[in-house]
């Protein structure tokens, strides 16, 4: 367990390089959605810089703590209201949150499902701590995939929520982070900031231009402490990726890891990891998920769905899916030959 624990910390998803050669750097880092979340703003009074990181870094944990599936809060709170299965009106934080999430997963055919929470804490993935090691009973998962719960269980009406389905409990784990970058660029916008990168453990979005150089962003391979890929942001990108290294326990050599297909209950095992770059944080964070849930047969469908015109997915056998778009912007970094099958464009 510690030594999964340890890789996962040790190993980022992305490395960057090149900066900025003119004008004044800012960084700051802080931990937050259990995970390093490093600023760097560009080319502002270092006062300004200051303070506007000092807000994000306060933004950051209070919406951590608002949108935490299992710790007190206000989706956790929301989460106790659902099973009462009455109308109630939740904490204003979530309701825009649990829209998005509801809309993405509508439009990902269900493979983002942010209402699969007791399937989650069943693997034992809720935990901040890796699982002890122990597969969750078979019945128990059956029962919760014939459920079938739902983000189309709940509904809205005003600002109640009335719940149709008791086994609904939100967990959004897959698409919170996303969506606290793109709240924070809004807010590094209001501080009239307009060239940045917030990085949360590989995870970023990038507005505007960082000095002279674009960055390059590196992507690990699946299996190896090796960069498999690297790529050049510029302007406002945000680049996501999901693997099934992050976390994960092995019972008799089978690696069972965080991302759950909800329709059979067990981790997605036809994908090893996904990349996304598109505009919008959260949007790319519900389609990493996603898309590695479809896996090496149906990314292509999920992906249009969700309206994602870049991504790159590597299958459990070892070959890399990409879109031609993404093709156009990546480099395998890979010294050994490797087979990349290229889908039909995107869009
Ligand atoms: P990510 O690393 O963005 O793919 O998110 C993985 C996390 O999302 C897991 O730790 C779970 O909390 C949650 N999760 C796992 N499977 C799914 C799924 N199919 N849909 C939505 N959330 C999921
Ligand atoms: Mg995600």
């Amino acid at each position: 367990m510690y030594r999964a624990l340890l890789f996962s910390l040790l190993l980022p998803v992305i490395f960057l390089t090149g900066c900025s050669n003119t004008g004044t750097v800012f960084k700051d880092r802080f931990f937050a959605f259990g995970t390093l979340i490093e600023v760097s703003i560009y080319g502002v009074d270092p006062a300004l810089a200051t303070r506007a990181s000092a807000q994000i870094e306060q933004d950051f944990l209070t919406m951590h703590s608002n949108w935490h599936a299992w710790q007190p809060g206000a989706l956790s709170t929301t989460n106790e209201q659902l099973t009462t299965m009455q109308p109630f009106t939740p904490d204003p934080s979530v309701l825009p949150l649990l829209q998005e999430a509801g809309r993405l997963s509508q439009l990902s055919n269900g493979l983002f499902n942010p209402a699969i929470g007791n399937l989650i804490a069943l693997w034992g993935f809720h935990d901040n701590a890796l699982p002890a090691g122990t597969l969750p009973d078979t019945a128990a998962i059956t029962t919760l995939v014939e459920q079938a719960p739902d983000a189309n269980d709940v509904t809205l009406t005003g600002t109640q929520l009335v719940n149709h389905n008791p086994a609904v409990s939100y967990d959004l784990g897959a698409f919170a982070k996303g969506y606290a970058i793109d709240r924070a660029i809004e807010r590094l916008r209001e501080f009239g900031i307009q060239n940045a990168i917030i990085n949360a453990g590989g995870d970023l979005r990038a507005i505007g231009q960082h000095g002279d150089r674009p960055w390059r962003i590196g992507i690990r391979h699946p299996r190896q402490n090796t960069i498999l890929a690297s790529l050049e942001i510029d302007g406002d990108t945000s680049v996501f990726t999901s693997g099934d290294y992050e976390r994960f326990f092995e019972v008799d050599g089978k690696r069972y890891h965080h991302i759950i297909d909800p329709r059979s209950g067990y981790p997605a095992d036809k994908t090893t990891s996904v990349t996304v770059i598109h505009d919008n944080a959260a949007t790319a964070d519900a389609a990493t998920t996603a898309l590695f849930v479809a896996g090496p047969d149906d990314w292509v469908e999920i992906a249009r769905n969700m309206h994602i015109g870049l991504v790159m997915l590597i299958s459990a056998d070892d070959i890399i899916y990409m879109s031609p778009a993404m093709q156009s912007r990546i480099r395998i970094e890979q010294d050994t030959a490797v087979e990349i099958r290229l889908s039909e464009p995107l869009s």
